[in-house]
C-alpha cells in the first residue's frame, strides 16, 4: 500500500483544498488593501498591519489543515462513507434468542418487562400449561403464590433465585431457575425435573421406615418375653418352653429380615454392573429345584421339574440366578397347600419380545402383570424359566404391586404365613441386572405362575 493510498483520498484533498485557498486569501487580502490605500482610505502603516493581519488568519486556516491527522481523516471519511450506506438492521433480540430457547431440552421461558410471555419452549408450554398466545400475562398462569412471589422479585431487582414447586401431575415436582433476562425487568426461567430424585428420596425413607418397623416387631416380642421371664413368670418353668419357643421364631424371622435386607442392598449395589460369567441355566434349575425338595416334603408338597434335554446358556451371576429360582420356588411351596403340587419349567423363545407369550400365558382366565420390562433388545432369543403352582392364587387388584419392597398379600389374609415381602423385590432387582425381564399371572382358586426370561447365548463350543 503506497502512502496515498495509507492516507486514503479525502486527506489528500483536503491539504491541496487549503493550499489553494491560502493562496486565494493571501491575493484577495493584498489587493483589497491596496485598493484601499490607492484611494487614500488607510495609511501605509494600516496598510501594512492589515496586510499582516490578512496573511496570518489564511495562513493560520492553511496550517490548521495539517493537524489533521491521515489517521483521523481516514476515520472521518470512513464514517462519511458508511452513513452514506443503508445499514442493516439488527433483528429484534425475541427473534434471535428464539431458536436457542426453543433447542433446549429443558423447558425454558422468557417473560417481557411487563409479565407477558415473550418466548416459551413446548416443553415450557406443557408446565405452565400456557397457549400459544405471545401476549400471554404469566402471572396469571403461575399458580404457586411463593413462585409468583419469587418470580416478581426477580424481575424487581434482577437477583437470581431458585425455587422448588409441584407440577400439575401427580408427584411431579420442578426447580425453577430464575435469573434476569436480556432486558431490564425481564426474567429468563429454566426448569429442572426434580421427580426422580424426590421420588428416590421418598423410596428410601419408606425403606427405612419399613424396615425398621419390620425389625421392631419381633424384637419388642422378644424383649417381651425376656421381661416376663425376669418378671412375673420367674419361677413358672412350665411356660418358659413356650416362650422360648416364640421367641426363637421372632428371632429366625429377623434372620430372615437381615438376610433379605443385606441380599436387596447387595444386588442393588452391583444392579448397573453387568454380570460377565457363562453359565448353563438349564443345570442351575434344576440344582435350585432339587435343593428344595426337603423343604417341599415337610409341607406335603410335591415338586415337578419339566426337565429339558438342552442346555441353555446365559451370561449371568449363577449365585442370583439360584436365588431366583428358589424365591420364586420357595413361595409356591409357601402358598400352596398340603398335597398340592408346583411345577418348574424351561424353554426357549426366538426373541426376547416372544417370551411373555411363551412362559406366562398358560393359565386359562388368569389375571397378568408385568412385573419387570426387559432392557435388553426385543429382537435376541431368549430363555425362560417358570414356576407355576395351584395355590389359593392373588386377587388381580395386587399383582401390579408384587415386587415392590415391604409389599406382602398375605397381610390382609391376616399374616398367617411369615414372610418379609423382599423376596420378589430381590426376583425383580436380579433379573434388572441381567436385563432379563418378570411377570405374574395368577386366577384365584387356580393358581399362580411366575415367569421369568432374560437373553440366551450361543452354547459354548464342546471342550
Ligand atoms: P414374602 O416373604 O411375604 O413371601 P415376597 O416378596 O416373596 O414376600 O412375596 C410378596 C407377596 O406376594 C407375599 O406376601 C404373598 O402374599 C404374595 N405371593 C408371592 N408368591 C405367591 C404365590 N406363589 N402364591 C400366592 N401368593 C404369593
Amino acid at each position: 500500500m503506497n502512502e496515498a493510498e495509507r492516507r486514503g483520498p479525502h486527506a489528500g484533498e483536503t491539504h491541496a483544498t487549503r493550499r489553494r485557498d491560502f493562496g486565494i486569501l493571501t491575493f484577495g487580502a493584498i489587493m483589497v488593501l491596496a485598493l484601499l490605500a490607492a484611494t487614500s482610505t488607510v495609511g501605509i502603516l494600516e496598510w501594512l498591519m492589515g496586510s499582516l493581519v490578512m496573511i496570518s488568519g489564511a495562513l493560520a486556516y492553511y496550517v490548521g489543515s495539517q493537524t489533521i491527522t491521515p489517521a483521523a481523516a481516514a476515520a472521518a471519511a470512513a464514517e462519511a462513507e458508511a452513513a452514506a450506506e443503508p445499514r442493516p438492521q439488527a433483528p429484534p433480540l425475541e427473534t434471535s434468542l428464539n431458536p436457542l430457547i426453543q433447542s433446549l431440552p429443558f423447558p425454558a421461558l422468557i417473560v417481557n418487562p411487563d409479565q407477558r410471555l415473550s418466548i416459551a419452549n413446548e416443553m415450557a408450554m406443557e408446565v405452565f400449561r400456557l397457549n400459544r398466545d405471545s401476549g400471554l400475562l404469566v402471572t396469571a398462569a403461575i399458580r404457586q403464590p411463593d413462585l409468583l412471589a419469587a418470580f416478581i422479585r426477580v424481575a424487581k431487582t434482577g437477583a437470581g433465585e431458585q425455587l422448588e414447586f409441584s407440577g400439575h401431575s401427580e408427584g411431579q415436582s420442578w426447580m425453577a431457575h430464575m435469573h434476569q433476562g436480556p432486558r431490564a425487568g425481564s426474567v429468563l426461567v429454566i426448569l429442572e425435573d426434580t421427580t426422580a430424585v424426590r421420588r428416590a428420596e421418598q423410596a428410601r425413607a419408606d425403606f427405612l421406615a419399613n424396615a425398621s418397623h419390620e425389625l421392631r416387631t419381633p424384637l419388642t416380642a422378644i424383649a417381651g418375653f425376656i421381661e416376663t421371664m425376669r418378671g412375673p413368670a420367674r419361677n413358672d418353668k412350665a411356660a418358659w418352653d413356650g416362650f422360648l419357643e416364640i421367641m426363637y421364631q421372632q428371632s429366625e424371622r429377623m434372620k430372615r429380615l437381615v438376610t433379605d435386607l443385606l441380599s436387596l442392598s447387595r444386588i442393588e449395589f452391583s444392579e448397573y454392573r453387568s454380570p460377565s460369567t457363562r453359565i448353563d441355566l438349564t443345570v442351575l434349575t434344576s440344582s435350585a429345584g432339587l435343593s428344595l425338595q426337603p423343604i417341599a416334603a415337610e409341607s406335603q408338597v410335591r415338586i415337578f421339574l419339566n426337565e429339558t434335554d438342552t442346555s441353555y446358556s446365559v451370561i449371568a451371576d449363577a449365585y442370583e440366578m439360584q436365588q431366583v429360582v428358589q424365591n420364586l420356588a420357595g413361595n409356591a411351596i409357601k402358598y400352596s397347600s398340603p398335597g398340592g403340587t408346583i411345577t418348574i419349567s424351561m424353554g426357549q423363545s426366538r426373541t426376547m419380545a416372544e417370551a411373555p407369550a411363551a412362559c406366562g400365558r398358560q393359565i386359562d382366565g388368569a389375571f397378568r402383570a408385568t412385573l419387570l420390562a426387559p432392557r435388553a433388545s426385543a429382537e435376541v432369543p431368549a430363555v425362560w424359566i417358570r414356576v407355576e403352582d395351584h395355590g389359593d392364587g392373588i386377587a388381580a387388584r395386587h399383582l401390579p404391586r408384587l415386587g415392590e419392597r415391604f409389599y406382602r398379600v398375605d397381610e390382609s389374609r391376616g399374616g398367617r404365613i411369615e414372610g418379609t415381602g423382599l423376596g420378589l423385590a430381590i426376583v425383580k432387582h436380579i433379573m434388572a441386572r441381567h436385563r432379563g425381564g418378570f411377570m405374574v399371572e395368577s386366577l384365584e382358586q387356580t393358581g399362580t405362575a411366575f415367569a421369568v426370561w432374560m437373553p440366551l447365548i450361543p452354547p459354548a463350543p464342546a471342550e
